[in-house]
């Protein structure tokens, strides 16, 4: 079928249900009638002129609509399962948990007998004319992107999340016509009507992450993957729409948005949808966002599969070349240089294999063409040894008639239900395909570059190895190159002495790049800009914070504080004001808005901004030092000099997507009404004890789920609830840079974010108050997070209890070298989940003298606050900071080293010191405390022997016997973290106090 065709399939496969049916099939109106009839006749008109032309169009659409049902739904005995009256019991269940919840709430606030007038006005104002016809395309378009968003204030979001069955409520009905249009675009776009399944990834993603050498480089690395994967989806988009893709889901994300904006023309966006990507000019703006995975999955037309995979990998790459061009091209006009000379060539070579892209196809055929038919596709799980009862055993036995249920016949399945099976194959040739990494066979010569140390760094001459010029000249006489004269005018893209090679330097040029891009597609933003925070702003946020939060006495009143201070202030006003041209530096969102909202006027903002930047302009150590005592004098402690890095990764990603993670049986997918009603049949229990298959729609709703943890939940809690700074966030990645004083609390707010859950029997108030911030902005709860904006709230439905993640994190000097802290960040996380044993997070603190401290602990958030042993590192820090002197930790590590690791013992020691130490009488929570930790140290020492582990660098020759080395860690770790003028000294008062 021609192009046209595609889209008409799309549009009617769109439309075949209408939005509105779980709320009026109660009323016992066919689903035919109303909305759908009234649309189909509109579209009609234009069709009908082609009598045969809709009978095909009718039949995809019919195919494509059993197909999308088979994959996502569970089957039903014919005539069973009752009808569910929605509006009365309007039941859902997260997908991911099996837990049920009501939307009682929001049916009863909602004008359900209007709906199906608004929801024909809906649609009808996003039908697109093109001179009088309709633009089946662009009115796909609009239906996919603003089908499911609400057509009146009173729906509110019930309408995103009515279900498309509502015997088995755990998708909607907005998943499900997506499914439906891709497989009907799938279907008319292929001679035969097959539709093919391609997975697709692009990489390198570690190695080319990791490449950095600033904090920006690493958002620049992580930020142009997310891109390049964007850019093999968007030709896949536009050929047959962004429901075809199956995983990440699209709809809502930005740069999809983006996509569509274009594509449709600003005069039919519609004037209520405002993304906050269209009117956030600072760098929340969710396109800075490294939003998607590297790899996508898609459903496309068996025939064209080939080539479009082929084709995207020529137009990848083309679009890296022409992106590079671009950063030559900044590069040149900086350095004052107008011809490219050899670098074009250089270009050229570096970029011809980047990305590296594998995919892997499987045609729907090998299933079925129209009855289920899958002995080819058995035969290709036999292939690669894996299991052949691709949809579990009971499943398995029922769709092949070999359980017989008395006097209940199941529906004859079609191919969709083969999605698991396929998924599996795919996933196995993936794999594989993987393995035959080609060979570049490009040769590079003479210096590398700085910065990755693989390629050439570009030259306009690049010279010759005999006279030894160019690239092939050391770097003591090099001369003048494009690189020294770029770096003499902006630092932000080359340090001096730094030499890049085409990839890195379009690493560095990309924010440039990017802000560029976005500008000029989308005026409207302004000066969008994307702010850079350095790690000695993040450190020294840590005692302006704690200066301003918990100093006693009058600091709003600046020329009446006491004399050392007023000094101090003195010397450091005067110091900001003799170098000329100092900037402030950007602060952690959290510290600067809570400086707004201090002081009245700037000039506090302004002396605040400057501290990071004065130090980093002095000129010698002593002037260095001596800059450092002023702020000690005007803080009142020691200018804080350590900052942290989080990097967060769920686990056994591919095992969810496989479907081996979600313990979920097929009867948890089933409202309530209706498991009550096919309960009790004879011969079905094997079937609803039964393992649920993964579905497409399965697949969105991880990706949904991930989607709101990274772009939306995880900046609002890093930024506004913590002093931390999203350096990239996408998928279940995401990494961090933080304030030491925040370190645990964000650690803790992030892993407990990622499942929607709270360590159990606490609330939200006690948690949120327990990590040192405010309660009352985000709610976790059952795989949830309800968030209070000013004007509103909003629900996001993320991973739900089973899925867990470790983290590993960093405490660094902002003076150590970062590819050396991000090394270290790496091997913490790997720890967390090797040691610790996934569910995990390793705490790794390199000091400055060299010293290097691991904490393995588990998250164990099925055992409340008091049984996770990061709420012990927590409060154990607290309890060092202010209840008790600090020489304690150091006195008791001495002491356990030569303990039994025994509870009882361990527990008196702890006790008898601690109290020693007390600084009050009140000793209750000490007693409390410590036998919280003597049992966790016994604990570990029997059930997580693996956590227990030597320090690397212990000297040689000192063989002494240690004991209790876990809870050691553990006291030292705590005793860094409470280090004077690291937290206060006093209980928070909740954060914004
Ligand atoms: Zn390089």
């Amino acid at each position: 079928m021609p192009q046209t065709e595609i889209w008409q399939s799309k549009l009617l496969a769109y439309i075949h249900d209408p939005a509105e049916k779980a709320l009026i099939l109660l009323r016992g109106a066919a689903h035919e009638a109303g909305t759908v009839s009234a649309l189909k006749e509109l579209f009609g008109q234009e069709l009908s002129q082609i009598r045969s032309r809709l009978v095909a169009l009718e039949q995809v659409v019919k195919k494509a609509d059993w197909w999308a049902a088979a994959a996502d739904r569970v089957s039903l005995p014919k005539g069973r399962g009752g009808q569910v009256a929605f509006a009365a019991e309007p039941q859902i269940i997260h997908p991911l948990t099996g837990e049920k919840f009501s939307l009682r709430p929001l049916v009863d606030d909602a004008p359900v007998e209007a709906i199906e007038a608004l929801s024909l006005h809906h649609f009808r104002q996003l039908v697109i004319l093109h001179n009088g016809e309709v633009d089946w395309r662009k009115t796909f378009l609009a239906f996919w992107r603003f089908g499911p968003e609400t057509p009146a204030k009173g729906l509110g979001s019930l309408w995103s999340q009515l279900p498309a069955d509502t015997r088995t409520p755990d998708h909607t009905i907005w998943e499900h016509l997506s499914l439906a249009s891709a497989f009907a675009g799938a279907m008319a776009g292929d001679p035969e009507g097959i539709p093919a399944l391609m997975l697709m990834s692009f990489g390198p993603v570690q190695d080319f992450i990791a490449q950095a050498r600033s904090v920006s480089d690493l958002w620049a690395g992580s930020h142009l993957l997310s891109r390049i994967a964007w850019e093999g989806m968007r030709l896949v988009c536009e050929d047959y729409g962004p429901d075809s893709i199956l995983f990440p889901q699209l709809r809502g994300t930005a740069l999809t948005d983006f996509w569509l904006l274009e594509r449709l023309g600003r005069n039919v966006w519609p004037s209520d949808v405002k993304p906050s990507w269209m009117t956030d000019s600072t760098d929340s703006n969710p396109l800075f966002a490294a939003a998607f995975p590297n790899r996508f999955l898609a459903l496309v037309p068996k025939s064209h599969a080939q080539g479009l995979a082929a084709r995207i990998q020529t137009e990848v790459r083309r679009w890296v070349r022409t992106q590079s061009e671009a950063a030559l091209e900044e590069l040149l006009q900086v350095a004052g240089l107008s011809e490219r000379g050899d670098s074009q060539n250089q270009i050229e070579r570096q970029t011809k294999n980047f990305p590296e892209v594998y995919w892997a196809i499987i045609p729907w055929e090998v299933a079925g063409r129209d009855h289920l038919d899958d002995d080819q596709l058995r035969e290709i799980l036999r292939t690669f040894g894996t299991e052949t009862q691709y949809l579990g055993e009971a499943l398995d036995a029922l769709l092949r008639g070999r359980i017989l249920v008395e006097g209940v016949e199941f529906y004859a399945p079609n191919p969709g239900v083969a999605f698991p099976g396929l998924y599996q194959a795919l996933e196995a040739t993936h794999g594989s395909a993987k393995m035959l990494r080609p060979f570049s066979g490009v040769t590079e010569e003479g210096y590398r570059c700085t910065l990755c140390g693989e390629r050439e760094w570009l030259a306009i001459g690049r010279g010759d190895p005999i006279e030894r010029t160019g690239i092939f000249a050391p770097p003591q006489q090099r001369g003048e190159t494009l690189w020294s004269l770029v770096s003499k005018k902006a630092q932000a893209l080359a340090k001096e002495g730094e030499h890049l090679c085409t990839l890195c330097a379009l690493k560095r040029c990309w924010p440039r790049l990017f802000v560029k891009e976005c500008t000029k597609a989308f005026p409207e933003l302004g000066r969008l800009d994307r702010f850079v925070l350095s790690t000695h702003a993040v450190a020294i946020s840590t005692s302006i914070w704690q200066y301003m939060t918990h100093e006693d006495g009058d600091r709003r009143d600046l020329p009446e504080i006491t004399s050392k201070k007023g000094k101090a202030l003195n010397y450091l006003q005067e110091k900001m004001e003799s170098v000329s041209g100092l900037r402030g530096a950007a602060l952690p969102k959290r510290l600067y808005g809570k400086l707004r909202q201090t002081f009245a006027s700037d000039d506090m903002l302004d002396f605040c901004k400057k501290i990071p930047a004065l130090m980093d302009a002095a000129q010698s150590d002593s002037e260095r030092d001596e800059i450092r005592q002023n702020l000690q004098d005007y803080f009142g402690a020691r200018p804080e000099t350590y900052y942290g890095l989080i990097l967060l990764d769920g686990d056994q990603m591919g095992a969810w997507l496989a479907g081996d993670r979600a313990p979920i049986r097929v009867q948890d997918r089933f409202h309530d009404t209706t498991l009550e009603n096919i309960r009790s049949l004879p011969g079905l229990q094997p079937y609803l004890a039964a393992r649920r298959p993964v579905s497409p729609a399965y697949h969105q709703a991880i990706s949904s789920a991930l989607n709101c943890f990274s772009n939306k939940l995880a900046r609002l809690v890093t930024e506004e609830l913590f002093m931390g700074k999203l350096i990239y966030s996408g998928g279940d990645d995401l990494l961090a840079m933080v304030a030491v004083h925040d370190l645990p609390g964000l650690m803790f707010a992030l892993r407990c974010s990622y499942s929607g859950v709270l360590p159990v029997l606490l609330d939200n108030q006690v948690f949120w108050k327990n990590l040192g911030t405010e309660p009352g902005r985000v709610e976790l709860l059952k795989g949830h997070a309800l968030v209070h904006k000013a004007s509103r709230k909003e629900l996001y439905r993320l991973m739900g209890e089973h899925a867990t993640a470790s983290i590993g994190a960093v405490i660094a000097h902002h003076q150590a070298p970062l590819g050396r802290v991000l090394t270290s960040l790496r091997e913490a996380e790997n720890r967390a989940k090797t040691l610790g044993g996934r569910d995990a997070f390793c705490l790794t603190v390199m000091k400055r003298s060299g010293g290097t401290e691991h904490l393995v602990g588990k998250w164990a958030l099925d055992r409340g606050w008091s049984g996770s042993h990061m709420a012990l590192l927590i409060d154990v820090r607290n309890l060092i900071a202010r209840d008790v002197s600090r020489r304690s930790a150091y006195i008791l590590t001495d002491l356990i080293a030569a303990l039994p690791p025994q509870a009882e013992v361990l527990e008196s020691v702890l006790r008898y010191q601690f109290r020693r130490q007390a600084k009050s009488e009140e000793s209750l929570e000490i007693d409390e405390l410590c036998n919280r930790l003597a049992q966790a140290a016994q604990e570990v020492q029997g059930k997580h022997p693996k956590i227990v582990h030597k320090e690397p660098q212990s000297p040689a020759g000192t063989k002494e016997e240690t004991q209790n080395l876990w809870l050691r860690s553990l006291l030292l770790t705590a005793d860094f973290l409470a280090r004077e003028g690291r937290i206060s000294n006093k209980a928070e008062k909740g954060g914004d106090s």
